[in-house]
């Protein structure tokens, strides 16, 4: 007998988490594992971060505070958006979730009705297809070339529209690509929205780890006038190397704002009292810390992409952002292991490399893309290279 509701039926757990807990049971029973699957920064949250926290906690910071977030708070936010985007936000047109990842899905529940489609592109980040099921939408899958820099054709976006096509979700700097789509696509898609009347999540996570030296970007950098539809993502996780505190935030439109924070009144109430004045210290202080993390990223993808290169058979963009780069290892998919099993899927290319090489790397399957398999920078570049020397060997093997 079951009592699980259909909601949750064909629930997967994270795929990224599950590989990731993979790893680390093997490493906690000695197995030297080298993880690059990890989807955090690998830095320790700047300590100015830390001291305003624990201030707020000394002070007694720690009781119930307004659902929608801390006012100080959503003000730094609309005050790094206006210095990032030169674009004006008031704070009752933000709301602080715990992560992005809930403001996310706090977004998709206010806007998404039963049956409601949702534009995805591919590759996409793990948990934007189980997060539409979850409020009832049909998740449309717009695919995408490597060929094309992962910049999906857009009359095949506009191909996958239909009368019960509601929305978009995009995410540049792209997990898993580290790509950073081009002011033409972003211009081409800006018309198909309008054109179709759709709202927009923008995920911009990794809107400043990009390697060019340039701004943020997202599509209203483009196209200011959607500004009535997009609906923008964010939150401290990655920029300041705060995966652990789960503050975001959702940021757009009122009225949706405002379903939101009903939304989230009735589950989770508010993100915790006293990460939120981290969080405040993170957008205020000194910016200096995510400059020394942005270099050290930029370093560890060349690194990394020159010891790939040495690697024949894969194929690889060099990441513009973020810490990934996606790897396309299918010329390798149909030979067979020294106990005869064939690799066949990007599964069975991460199960071989976990077991052979001791390297944790991500499916892409995960991410819509079963060709390639995510591989992770935010580790030093001593592992990075270990592990790809150790990948090498690994392949070698294959017959
Ligand atoms: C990490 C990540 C998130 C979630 O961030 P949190 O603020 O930690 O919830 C959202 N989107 C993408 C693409 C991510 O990689």
């Amino acid at each position: 007998m079951s009592f699980l509701s259909e909601r949750v039926k064909g629930l997967k757990p994270s795929a990224t988490l599950a590989i990731d807990a993979k790893a680390k049971a093997l490493k906690e029973q000695g197995e030297d594992i080298l993880n690059l699957s990890a989807g955090e920064p690998d830095f320790d949250t700047p300590e100015h971060i830390k001291k305003a926290c624990i201030k707020a906690l000394e002070e007694g910071f720690t009781k119930y505070v307004a659902t929608q977030g801390i006012l100080s708070l959503r003000k730094a936010i609309c005050q790094r958006i206006k210095e990032d985007y030169g674009l004006d936000y008031s704070p009752e047109e933000v709301i602080v979730a715990s992560g992005a990842k809930q403001a996310i899905f706090n977004l998709l529940l206010a806007l998404v009705n039963l049956g409601d489609e949702v534009l995805i592109l591919s590759p996409y980040w793990v948990s934007y297809p189980p997060m539409v099921e979850i409020a009832g939408g049909i998740p449309k899958i717009v695919s995408s070339s490597f060929e094309k820099r992962f910049e999906p054709d857009l009359t095949d976006v506009e191909a996958s529209i239909s009368p019960s096509t509601k929305g978009m979700i995009l995410n540049s700097p792209s997990n898993p690509t580290g790509l950073i789509y081009r002011r033409e696509f972003y211009l081409g898609l800006s018309e198909i929205i309008k054109k179709h009347n759709l709202w927009v999540i923008s995920d911009d996570i990794y809107d400043r780890l990009r390697f060019d030296g340039k701004g943020p970007e997202n599509i209203l950098t483009f196209a200011k006038e959607l500004k009535d539809r997009v609906f923008l993502v964010n939150g401290v996780s990655k920029t300041y190397a705060m995966t652990g505190w789960r503050i975001g935030w959702a940021v757009g439109p009122k009225e949706v704002i405002k379903a939101c924070s009903n939304l989230q009144g009735q589950s989770t109430s508010h993100a915790t009292s006293f990460a939120q004045k981290g969080a405040e210290a993170a957008l205020t202080g000194p910016q200096e810390p995510v400059k020394v993390m942005v270099e050290a990223f930029a370093n560890r993808a060349k690194v990394l992409c020159q010891a790939l290169r040495e690697i024949p058979g894969l194929r690889f963009h060099e990441p513009q952002g973020a810490f990934y780069v996606f790897v396309d290892f299918s010329a390798y998919y149909g030979r067979k292991t020294e106990a005869e099993k064939e690799i066949q899927s990007s599964l069975d290319m991460a199960d071989y490399l976990l077991d052979q090489a001791k390297v944790a790397l991500v499916p892409g399957v995960a991410f819509g893309d079963d060709a390639f398999l995510r591989i992770s920078f935010a580790t030093s570049e001593e592992v990075l290279k270990l592990a790809v020397d150790r990948i090498n060997i690994a392949l070698k093997k294959l017959k």
